[in-house]
């Protein structure tokens, strides 16, 4: 996984930037949670941190329904702050405040060829699970352009990401240096992504991904019913019939759910022994594991409750953050501006 080593960014961890975000199509939920959130809460304390609610991104496949995007970007913003991200330590902005990113994204964008973007896997994937057919929007097929420009704008160089994001992260740092080449200088910075122990949570069916755009969710904010509605219908291991059959653990929902959110891995070993023997239900990994997400998720969800009531608090964090974020992102687009020559109004 991690091809990207051979950097040239500080490898002292103390001294990394971290940038990270998040579209505004709907709520967050276990996925986000086990693949990123976790982390940035974690690294937040040693580290610079800025965090995207990454708004004109949710666009490119929602131009037609503009309020889907609109309407979350409060719900994410909430979200964090249930899971802990602590505004007076991490920078929450909004995407679409800051101008700079989209000024960097024209500029990348000259550096970049489309079959480049046609062959991004994450994009390829996405392009046929949303059936554009030949109707792609251009927005969505140049978002890896538009992320290129979220990293680079504040010089970040670790980037806490679900697996879907290195293709991401291998396309940033080939405009880096494109970019870097042109200026003849290292006004950009490489970065590397940065995996927790569950990079891809899949959804409750095992058929996919969990996205929000495919309505498959644990969402952080599901009601107990909910939980317990969406564990009790997991994919598990459809010749496991009789409780005495021996089970497959791999492709067993209830397992993998198991190994990323329980907090006992000497238990779930057991666990998966006994399943594998013959003699444990689907019913009782079930239980275990509805238990285990029910305590995870209860307090957030309560967290979440107080913070989405108070409109006017989250939209004061996001402004905040927004404003001291463009001032970063404009360093980084007069720096690109000059190596371009465009720069005849800057101060010499
Ligand atoms: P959408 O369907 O709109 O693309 P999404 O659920 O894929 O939404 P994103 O906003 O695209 O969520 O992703 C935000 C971050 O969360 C990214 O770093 C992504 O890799 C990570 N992430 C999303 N889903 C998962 C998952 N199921 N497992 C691990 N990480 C995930
Ligand atoms: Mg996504």
């Amino acid at each position: 996984m991690h091809q990207h080593s051979a950097l040239k960014t500080k490898p002292d961890l103390q001294q990394e930037k971290i940038l990270t975000g998040d579209r505004a199509t709907g709520q967050l939920h276990l996925g986000h949670f086990i693949g990123s959130l976790q982390q940035r809460v974690a690294l937040q304390h040693q580290h610079r941190q800025t965090i995207l609610v990454a708004d004109l991104q949710g666009l490119t496949d929602n131009g037609h329904q503009p309020h889907k995007v609109s309407s979350n970007i409060l719900n994410v913003v909430a979200d964090y702050l249930a899971v802990g991200i602590d505004p007076s330590k991490t920078t929450i902005c909004l995407q679409s405040a800051i101008p700079a990113l989209a000024e960097l994204t024209m500029y990348y964008a000259n550096l970049v060829s489309v079959s480049r973007l046609e062959r991004n896997p994450t994009v390829k994937n996405e392009i046929l699970s949303k059936s554009f057919g030949r109707a792609i929007p251009a927005g969505f097929l140049t978002y890896p352009i538009s992320q290129a420009a979220d990293i680079t704008a504040f010089r970040a160089t670790l980037i806490p990401v679900g697996d879907d994001q290195l293709p991401m992260i291998e396309q940033t740092n080939e405009i880096v240096r494109k970019v870097n080449t042109i200026a003849q200088d290292e006004i950009l910075l490489e970065c590397k992504p940065l995996l927790s122990k569950t990079p891809r949570l899949p959804s409750t069916d095992g058929k996919g991904k969990m996205s929000k755009s495919m309505g498959n969710c644990i969402l952080l904010s599901s009601s107990e019913k909910e939980i317990s509605r969406a564990v009790k219908s997991m994919f598990t291991d459809p010749h496991h019939l009789r409780v005495e059959d021996p089970g497959r653990v791999e492709g067993n929902v209830v397992f993998t759910y198991l190994d990323a959110f329980h907090p006992d891995v000497g238990h779930v070993r057991e666990l998966k022994q006994q399943y594998q023997e013959g003699g444990l239900a689907d019913g009782t990994t079930k239980k275990i594991l509805e238990e285990c997400l029910q305590e995870i998720l209860k307090p957030v969800r309560e967290r979440r409750e107080r913070f989405i009531s108070d409109k006017s608090q989250l939209i004061e964090i996001l402004k905040n953050g927004s404003d001291k974020s463009r001032q970063e992102a404009n360093q980084v687009l007069d720096r690109v501006k000059q190596a371009f020559g465009l720069d005849l109004f800057q101060p010499a």
